[in-house]
């Protein structure tokens, strides 16, 4: 059985580094056209340059700061243009900050409604008209572990991400005809740039090395290591391809069997 994506036309947000990088070398060497996006314009002429070199193909490079809704439209107009239209729409985004209820004003609310939840709907828009017409589409949302098990000090991720699950089953329900799905990957711990930092963060508060810190991350999971940004990358080209089609609505969690829940 072969997970094919030649050929498809695929949008990735925040797709300079870590899980969103990963996930444009795995559709670039599927055979798939790939616009890669980020907010900072030389992390995405680094990160084009680096997929070069890995997969031998080029992506197109687009800056996309996904606090700015100016730039959501206008990257996703100039790959609708370089591309015809979009197949495959993977949403991902920076973390939101960590804190505690009484860390946050009411900014940083605004701020993370707009980072994560808000950009995707605004891409989903943008995408499934041209999913329609096609009849066919794929959007794949990259969530986290806290929306099947709520982290206590990711308040804004608890919240705002579980707000993305919840509206793509709903719009699932009225938008799938046609072959298009939608669906959820949650992260557990993945080693990327962004687990370095907290774990250098979270060595600082408690007197220990980043290297203890990730250690016991990694004990913590049953399977006793760290994922790769290559795992998530896996699922997401297979939800992508065409033999995923009957899996549609669902938020499935790629964590070695961290979270202790049964669905
Ligand atoms: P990362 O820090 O390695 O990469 C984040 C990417 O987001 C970078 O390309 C960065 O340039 C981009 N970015 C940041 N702010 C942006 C903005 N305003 N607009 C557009 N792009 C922006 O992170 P990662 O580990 O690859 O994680 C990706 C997502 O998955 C994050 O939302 C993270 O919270 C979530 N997640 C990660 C893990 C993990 O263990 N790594 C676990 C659960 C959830």
């Amino acid at each position: 059985m072969v997970f094919e994506v030649i050929g498809k036309n695929v949008f990735i947000t925040a797709a300079s580094k870590g899980i969103g990088f990963a996930t444009a070398k795995a559709f670039l060497e599927g055979g798939a056209n790939v616009a890669i996006s980020s907010s900072d314009e030389n992390n995405i002429s680094d990160a084009v340059s680096r997929l070069g070199k890995i997969t031998g193909k080029t992506p197109y490079g687009l800056k996309c700061d996904l606090n700015k809704k100016e730039d959501i439209r206008s990257a996703f107009r100039k790959a609708e243009l370089k591309y015809g239209h979009i197949d495959i729409l993977i949403n991902n985004c920076g973390g939101p900050a960590p804190g505690y209820f009484n860390d946050f004003e009411e900014e940083a609310w605004d701020h993370a409604y707009q980072q994560v939840l808000m950009s995707a709907l605004q891409l989903i828009r943008l995408a499934l008209p041209g999913m329609k017409n096609n009849k066919w589409g794929r959007i794949i949302n990259i969530t986290s572990l806290s929306v099947k098990q709520p982290v206590e000090n990711l308040l804004l991720s608890n919240v705002f991400r579980s707000g993305l699950v919840s509206a793509a089953k709903t719009i699932s329900m009225s938008e799938s005809k046609n072959n298009i799905t939608f669906n959820n990957i949650s992260p557990g711990f993945i080693h990327t740039e962004r687990l370095d930092k907290l774990a250098l963060n979270n060595g600082e508060k408690s007197g220990k090395s980043a290297e203890e810190i990730l250690s016991e991350m990694a004990d913590a999971v049953p399977v006793k290591k760290l994922g790769k940004a290559d795992d998530i990358a896996a699922l997401a080209l297979f939800l992508a391809s065409e033999n995923a089609g009957y899996i549609n609505g669902q938020t499935i969690a790629v964590d070695g069997g961290l979270i202790k829940s049964t669905y």
